[in-house]
């Protein structure tokens, strides 16, 4: 199927399943509609990138500057989540001591920056 048998298919599904908006009611649906079709869009968009993404890994569109920028940027910020998740891991046997507010193991008894005595419960 070629991208115009595409656009004439969609077209064909569209005027079946739509009427002309007419009063106010349609119209509320028809901007339901809209934004429901615009979410779907956003999706389709977001797989086809992935799909750009994955076959970029494999040598495609090296020569398209903008494409790599992008990949770039894809690459920076997944390196950003895996270290901030790393931290949030990290955090998580972590509590803070509640007179000088040093990150000290969950399990101290005493904090290890001010002395404070921190056994409580929490
Ligand atoms: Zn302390």
């Amino acid at each position: 199927m070629n991208f115009d048998n595409i656009l004439n298919k969609a077209k064909d599904v569209f005027e079946t399943a739509y009427k002309k908006a007419d009063d106010a009611f349609s119209v509320q649906k028809q901007k339901f509609d809209v934004a429901g079709l615009e979410n779907k869009l956003s999706k389709d968009y977001e797989a086809l990138g992935k799909l750009c993404f994955e076959e970029m890994q494999k040598g495609a569109f090296s020569d398209n500057a903008a494409f790599l920028n992008i990949a770039e940027e894809i690459k920076v910020k997944t390196i950003q989540i895996e270290e901030l998740q790393k931290d949030i891991l990290k955090a998580k046997n972590k509590k803070r001591c509640t007179k000088c507010g040093a990150a000290i193991d969950k399990g101290s008894v005493y904090c290890n920056a001010c002395g404070q005595s921190v056994n409580e419960e929490e």
